[in-house]
Parts: structure tokens; sequence; C-alpha cells
């Protein structure tokens, strides 16, 4: 059993009809995907299209004006981009603990490692679900901190009723990768309802043209003109991915609901197991659930692992999120991370599974893993 997206026969289309109009780069397909997902989000946001989520953190963090010798405070309990767009721009990216039932980066370990050089909070909303943004939207405003929300699992997930997207931060990245909630192949939206974030990042997003390619061949200035105000990057996204975007977003309420149904459905089946559940945060949060991440317990004499050893036998696929980066080579040499200090992030990473769930899956897809989950306990 892989993770295969859901693509279906619009986005097809679509796509065909890109390759057919000649346009097959940034152009029509990218501001309508931009203007489309900013009515989403709803209120005041925009959205700006990348190739990637990691290029949109890095731009975002830029864009709030993180330079070399600042210090950023992120969880070491996420994939490695969070760090290494620290890094792009010279800075120290700060690593701390999260909570041990949410894995969300733990806001009092947050404060414990401010500085005077810290000047941005990267939150990542492990699996869907949102991180304590009340403590940390409180935190940044009474440390004049900026907050650029890493939302790479999370879209759509609301905080105490609002989109994250809409919270009072300064700018949101979500990720269209292969395998997120919603593809584009490769890709990525960065919000914000900063339009000077916006605009910064709209220039940096390409070579720092002041304008984008496809102004310059639509707008009456004569077309070989343009005007490079900084040393940009190559970050924008193509139609082609667009094409793709466009129509999972008007699949997205439908995918979202799919994939709320298929955890309650491992949640009823697991629930007298000796297996702790994914956290819900009931009444705050609307998970996303880009992940379904079990913990063996205490009593489950199988390693995780062998846990994970046996769920093959059967034919089902399980993964790992994440490898915490205090154990990934070069951010624990490069910055000498012991275990010690994540003790939380260190004790989830020895017991976390995460088990199939993505949108095109079948209840039977479903009932075989749970018959897998059942039997491999069986064994221990
Ligand atoms: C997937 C992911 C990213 C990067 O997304 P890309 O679109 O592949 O660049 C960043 N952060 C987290 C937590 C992710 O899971």
């Amino acid at each position: 059993m892989s993770i295969i997206p859901y693509i279906g026969a619009e986005e097809i289309a679509e796509v065909v009809d890109s390759l057919r109009s000649g346009w097959i780069t940034t152009g029509p397909k990218v501001k309508r995907f931009e203007e489309e997902f900013a009515e989403y989000i709803e209120s005041d946001v925009q959205a700006l299209a990348m190739n990637s989520a990691t290029s949109g953190l890095h731009l975002g963090l830029e864009a709030v004006g993180v330079k070399a010798g600042d210090e950023v405070i992120i969880p070491s309990y996420t994939f490695t981009a969070t760090a290494e767009v620290v890094r792009y721009l010279g800075a120290t990216p700060v690593f701390v603990d999260s909570d041990p039932v949410t894995l969300n980066i733990d806001p009092k370990a947050i404060e414990a490692a401010i500085t005077i050089k810290t000047k941005a909070i990267i939150p990542v909303h492990f699996a869907g679900l949102a991180c304590d943004m009340d403590a940390i939207i409180a935190m940044a405003r009474k440390y004049k901190l900026k907050v650029v929300e890493d939302a790479a699992h999370a879209f759509p997930t609301r905080y105490k009723g609002n989109l994250v997207g809409t919270l009072d931060t300064d700018v949101t990245i979500y990720s269209f990768y292969a395998n997120k909630t919603m593809a584009t192949a490769e890709g990525g939206m960065l919000v914000s309802r900063d339009p000077n974030i916006i605009e910064r990042c709209k220039i940096m997003r390409l070579h720092g043209i002041s304008r984008d390619a496809f102004d310059r061949y639509s707008s009456k200035r004569p077309s070989w003109y343009y005007e490079i105000v900084e040393p940009g990057f190559k970050y924008n996204m193509p139609d082609i991915c667009a094409s793709i975007g466009i129509h999972q977003l008007k699949k997205i309420n439908i995918f979202h609901k799919k994939r709320t149904e298929m955890a309650q459905v491992y949640d009823e089946a697991f629930k007298s197991l000796p297996l702790t559940l994914p956290a819900r945060s009931l009444g705050i949060v609307e998970h996303a659930w880009h992940l379904y991440a079990i913990r063996l317990n205490d009593e489950v004499t199988l390693s995780r692992d062998d846990f994970i050893m046996k769920m093959s036998d059967y034919n089902i696929g399980c993964s790992v999120h994440f490898i915490p980066l205090h154990l990934q080579p070069v951010w624990r040499d490069g910055y000498a991370l012991t275990p010690e200090q994540f003790p939380h992030a260190e004790a989830a990473y020895q017991r976390i599974v995460s088990i199939p769930l993505y949108t095109k899956m079948t209840i039977d897809d479903q009932l075989r893993v749970i018959s897998a989950v059942n039997k491999t306990l069986d064994h221990a």
C-alpha cells in the first residue's frame, strides 16, 4: 500500500489544457490558483504560489527580516525543511522540545529559549493539529518576535474556529508536495495579510524582478523591459502545477471530510488497544489529518521498528514522523544537541508510527490496516 495522491479527470484535463495553450510556466493558472486559494482562506489574506513550501518558508523568513546572526526558535520534532531555511539566511535555528501530548512545540520551551538575538518562531502544526497559538502569539507580542507558521500539514486546520492562515501571525506556508492533504506534485502557498510581506515575497520569488513574468508579457510596457531590484530566488510555481492545484482546491472540503471520517474509523477501531491515539484538542482545533500517528504504549513489548516490520509482512507500509532533528547528524553535530535536551520528542520518536491515511484510501484498505495492527499487537 503506497501513498497515492487523489488526481481526477479535472486535474488531468486542466494540465492538458495548459500544455496545449503554449503557456506552461507561471501565468494565468497560477494567478487563478492564488486568487481562489486566498478566497478559500477568506479574511483579508493574499496568497502567493511557490514551487515548494520550503521556498515559501525561506521567503517568509526573509520577508519578516531574519538575517545573519539572528536566532529562530523551531521544534526539534519536525522535518528538516523547517531548520534548513533558517540557515539559508545565515541565522541560527534554536531547537526546542515539544508537548508530550500534542507533539507540537511547547510554548514554555519557547520562552526558555528566547535570547536577545531571537527574531522569530516557526510553529509547525504537527500532522495537522494546530499548535497552542494563543500562547505563541502572546509570547511573540511580549518579546516582539515574528511568527512564521509551517502549515505544511495544516490545510485545512482550524484553531478556535479560525482557519490556520488567518491567525494573528506574520505569514503562513502550506505544502502541496505529493503526499500532503492536497497536491500539485511539487508546490506550496504562502499567505499573509501584510501587503509589505506579500510585495517582498513576490519580488524575491522571481529573481528580484519587480513585476512577474506574466505581467511582463501581457501589459502595455515593452515586453523586453524589466528591473532587478534584489538578488532574488527562482521559486515560482509553473501553470502545470497550478492546474492540478485549482482542482484539488475545489475538492479540499471533500478530502478533509473523508480524512476526518477515516481518522474516526481508526480511533474507534483502536480505542481498546495499548496505543496512544493522535491528540485531537477537541473543542479547540479542527484537525487536518495529514497524518494518523499512533504511539505504542509501554506495555507493548514489540519495538517500534519490529511493529513496522510486522506490518510490512501484512503488506502495510508504515512510516515515522519524525526522526527528530536533534538526531540528524547535521543538526546534532552542528549544534551539540543531545536527546536529554528533548525528552518528549525523544520519547515520541521511540514509539511513534504513522499508519496509512490518504484521501484515495477505501474502507477495505482501512480494514486491512486495522486487521494488520490487531494481528501485529497480538504477537507482542
Ligand atoms: C513537507 C514538509 C515541508 C516541506 O514541504 P515542501 O513543499 O516539500 O517543500 C516543510 N515542513 C514540514 C513539517 C513538512 O512536513
